[in-house]
C-alpha cells in the first residue's frame, strides 16, 4: 500500500506526514529527509546534492530514482512517499517499479496553498536538526528558544533551511509548477485514486480530512 503526498513547498507535506505516521503504521520515506542527511554525512551523493538543492533546484532524477527504488525494495508494503515523484520521468521510474514489486498507489494526497501564503510560511519556517519536524516561528530571535518536541529527538535545536531563503524559494515554487504540479494531471488520466486537499486551513482540520481517505 502506497500513499504518496504531493503539494508545493511549505504546503505542509512533512508536518501531515509526521502525523499520519503518528497515527497509522505506514514507513515514511521522504527524499528530502534522505538528500539532506547524504549533505550533513558529506557522502559523494551529498556533495552532488548540495547545491542542486540549496538552489531550489531538482537534483538529477538518476540520483533521485537509485535512492527511493532502494528504500521501497526494502521496506514493507505501507509506504508514506513525501517529495517523489517530483516530475513525470519520476512517475514513471515509480511506476515500472512497483508493478515489478507487484504494489499499487493507493492514494495521492494533493495538498494546494496559493503562493502567498506559501512564501509567507517558508520564510517563518524552522526545523529539527536532527528528526526535521517543522516548526513556525512567532519572530525569528524564537529559534534560540525552540527545541524539538519529539521525545526521540532529545530536546534538538532547531535551525532554518539552507534552501528557505527567497531566492531558493521563488525557485522551487517556480520548479514545482513546471515539473511537479504536471504530475497530478498524469494521476489523473491513469485514474489513480488522487484527491485534492485544500491545505489553506488549520493542520487538524486537515489532518481530519486526510484520516477519512486513509481510513476507507
Ligand atoms: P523537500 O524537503 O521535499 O522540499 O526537498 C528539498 C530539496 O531536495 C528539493 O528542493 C530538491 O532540491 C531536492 N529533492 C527532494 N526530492 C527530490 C526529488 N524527488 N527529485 C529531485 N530533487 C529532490
Amino acid at each position: 500500500m502506497n500513499v504518496i503526498l504531493l503539494g508545493p513547498p511549505g504546503a505542509g507535506k512533512g508536518t501531515q506526514a509526521r502525523k499520519i505516521v503518528d497515527s497509522y503504521d505506514y514507513e515514511y520515506i521522504s527524499t528530502g529527509d534522505m538528500l539532506r542527511k547524504e549533505v550533513q554525512s558529506e557522502s559523494e551523493l551529498g556533495q552532488i546534492a548540495k547545491s542542486y538543492m540549496n538552489n531550489g533546484d531538482l537534483v538529477p532524477d538518476k540520483y533521485i530514482i537509485e535512492m527511493i527504488v532502494t528504500s521501497l525494495g526494502d521496506l514493507d508494503s505501507k509506504n508514506l512517499i513525501d517529495g517523489f515523484p517530483r516530475n513525470i520521468s519520476q512517475a514513471e521510474s515509480l511506476d515500472k517499479k512497483l508493478i515489478e514489486n507487484k504494489q499499487e498507489i493507493s492514494l495521492v494526497l494533493h495538498m494546494y496553498v496559493e503562493d502567498k501564503e506559501l512564501i509567507s510560511r517558508l520564510s517563518n519556517r524552522a526545523v529539527c536538526v536532527s528528526c526535521q519536524t517543522p516548526y513556525k516561528l512567532k519572530f525569528p530571535d524564537e529559534i534560540n528558544e525552540i527545541t524539538c518536541i519529539n521525545s526521540y529527538c532529545d530536546n534538538s535545536s532547531i535551525k532554518i533551511r539552507e534552501d528557505d531563503n527567497p531566492e531558493s524559494v521563488a525557485r522551487r515554487i517556480s520548479v514545482y509548477k513546471e515539473d511537479t504540479f504536471p504530475v497530478v494531471n498524469y494521476y489523473k488520466d491513469l485514474d489513480v485514486n488522487l484527491v485534492d486537499i485544500n491545505a489553506h486551513r488549520p493542520e487538524d482540520e486537515i489532518f481530519q480530512e486526510i484520516s477519512k481517505f486513509l481510513e476507507v
